[in-house]
């Protein structure tokens, strides 16, 4: 059943593609009980542009139930939910890892930070997707050696955690980090 939020707004196919599109193919795979992964099933170069995403745009998320939280930051105050939440796209399946093998890059775009190799599962970093919600955070058990334990959407206030993601981070939040590092410079240099 299709799912038409209250929030879509009217210029939501200007904003963005209605559909979602894969370079490379990707699978959607069970990895245990109730929780899928998206999986490459070939070999994927560092830098190459995997997918470019697509959906509804929406100016708020207050009707998203939790079961069907797969939205995304995509701008300030801008959401990018699927169409079809019984029909989501590969790319919707992004797990979060610390050491993610994929970046957001502005948003829509999903590029190989390196080299994917084929079978290996695609995760990206949630923080950059969730830095606009209020307060939205998860206990990670990524179990990478870089593991932060908890992510959260205020990861971006974090100065080592902004400058490692940097590319990924939406502009207006980039915008926010640079902001904070001037404040924190004048801070430090005030006697
Ligand atoms: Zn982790």
């Amino acid at each position: 059943m299709s799912y038409k939020s209250p929030y879509e707004l009217e210029n939501s196919h200007e904003l963005a593609p209605s559909t979602s599109e894969n370079y490379y193919p990707i699978e959607v795979r069970t990895i245990s009980e109730g929780f899928r992964g998206a999986f490459s099933t070939e070999f994927i170069p560092r830098g190459a542009t995997i997918a470019r995403d697509g959906g509804v745009v929406v100016s708020a998320i207050d009707d998203v139930l939790s079961d069907k939280n797969y939205v995304a930051l995509i701008g300030d105050g801008l959401w990018l939910a699927p169409r079809d939440y019984e029909r989501l796209e590969p790319i919707f399946f992004l797990n979060h890892n610390c050491a993610s093998n994929v970046a957001r890059y502005g948003g829509l775009v999903y590029v190989a930070k390196r080299d994917i190799a084929p079978g290996e599962e695609l995760t990206i970093d949630y923080a950059p997707l969730v830095s606009g919600f209020r307060d939205w955070s998860f206990q990670c058990l990524c179990r990478s050696p870089v593991c932060r334990g908890t992510i959260s959407s205020h990861d971006w206030e974090n100065p080592v955690v902004a400058a490692q993601l940097w590319p990924e981070w939406l502009p207006f939040i980039q915008k926010k980090i640079q902001a904070r590092r001037a404040q924190l410079k004048s801070s430090s240099s005030s006697p």
